[in-house]
Formats: structure tokens, sequence, C-alpha cells
């Protein structure tokens, strides 16, 4: 299992790409950061003095920044930030509330489930392309949020299948979305699900399958969401993530 020691050297220095999931002011101007690096996965850091302004850091320690973070080790276990080289501030992002808030949800979740100190990169690399997505603005909120959320249980191994039914295994076309997973028509439960038609699934299973790294694919495809199908997708995936 990889952990922090990846990336610390014997003095306890190393250095690893992320992102700033959270801050909190922790007294005496200290300020105590939540990151989620490569190859550490997520990580309390103290930051000292950083409080007072952004100088020392260079606002590299604002929520939802990408960077490289240099980490110190102390005797007592605690790590301290030591340095941030600021990648990607996703600026243009923080200006718009809708794909700011979505992008807020997903550090909170992240911060509820991630184990400390156990690496997720593949997570991590979903997240910083997701919001990439989120950035250029150019589909709806609701369909990056259930992408993002699709992969995040796709690579948990938590994800429903949406091809095949849950009981028989049939291909599906129309489905009903339960909380067991998705039933063909012949073996629905009777009173309790979401029922999806064969377009509606579709849709689901073409967004599922996007790659948020590849944006032009997703401009190939017409994803012209109906209604609040993406919503309640999201909806249903979130619910799921909260029973892990
Ligand atoms: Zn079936």
């Amino acid at each position: 299992m990889e952990n922090i020691l990846s990336v610390l050297d014997q003095q306890g220095f190393g250095t690893a790409p992320g992102v700033v999931l959270h801050r909190r002011i922790a007294g005496e101007g200290d300020l105590l950061l939540t990151l989620f690096l490569k190859g550490v996965g997520m990580i309390r850091v103290s930051a000292r003095g950083a409080a007072g302004g952004k100088v020392r850091f260079g606002g590299g320690t604002e929520p939802l920044v990408w960077g490289n973070f240099g980490l110190y080790r102390g005797r007592g276990g605690s790590c301290h930030l030591k340095s941030v080289d600021v990648a990607d501030d996703f600026l243009t992002l923080r200006g718009r509330p809708e794909p700011l808030f979505a992008a807020i949800r997903w550090a909170k979740l992240l911060m509820r489930h991630l184990m400390a100190e156990h690496a997720a990169d593949d997570l991590l690399t979903s997240l910083y392309w997701d919001m990439k997505l989120l950035d250029r603005g150019d589909h709806p909120v609701d369909v990056v949020e259930f992408h993002f959320l699709w992969r995040w249980l796709k690579n948990w191994g938590l994800a429903p299948d949406l091809t095949a039914c849950v009981r028989c295994g049939a291909r599906l076309t129309a489905a009903l979305w339960t909380g067991d997973g998705l039933y063909c028509e012949p073996c629905a439960p009777p009173g309790e699900g979401w029922a999806l038609s064969d377009r509606e699934l579709l849709n689901l299973r073409a967004v599922a399958g996007l790659k948020a790294s590849a944006p032009a694919a997703w401009n190939e495809r017409s994803l012209s969401p109906s209604g609040n199908l993406f919503a309640t997708a999201k909806r249903r995936l979130e619910s799921l993530l909260m029973e892990v």
C-alpha cells in the first residue's frame, strides 16, 4: 500500500502534486489544510503563519488550488507545509457559483470518504479532469457531477451496472433503478425505484463511458439531458456513497 512514506525522504521531506480540499484557521495565524495528493491520498497538514496573508504560499493554500506541495513530517508525526508551486488555480471556476459549488461538494464528499494517507491516484486524476470540465463550462453541471460520481463509484467497485439486469443479467433496454441496482422490466420489483426509458439509459451510459480528459469526445456527442435525468442519477449515486 502506497502512503506518505513514498514521497518523504529519510529526513521527512518530500513533494507531491495534488489539490487543497479544505482549509481552516487554527489559531495563532496557522492554517490547517486538508490536501489530496498523488501517492499519499488525503492528508492534513499545518501551514505555520499562513493565515495572516497569501504572501508565504502565494495563494497556494486556497481550497481547490492544484499544485506541487512540499511537506515536512515532524518528529511527532504531524505534517507541515513547506512550499507550494501552484500549477492550476481554477480562477475562472471560482467566479461561477454553480460549477464552484459542485467542486466544493466533491471536496466535501472526498473528505468524508477518503481514508487518511491511503493513495487514491485514479480518483485524484478523475477529480482534476472533471474539475477541468466544470471549468470549461461546455456541459451542464449535473452531467459532469454524474460523471465524476459514477467514475468514483466505478473505481471503488460500487457503481451500479448500467447495461445488465442485476437479477437475470439480461441486457437492459428500459430499466428500473432501485437501491439494489438496475432491473429489467420482467424482473422489476413492484412499487419501488426509478423508471428509466431506453433513451435515458443510453444517455447515462454514454456519459458514464466518456473520459473527462478527452473533452472533444464529449462535444461530438449530443449531450442533451432530458429534464433532470442527470440530477436524479447524481443524487442516487450520492446516496450509494453515503451507504459506504
Ligand atoms: Zn432481469
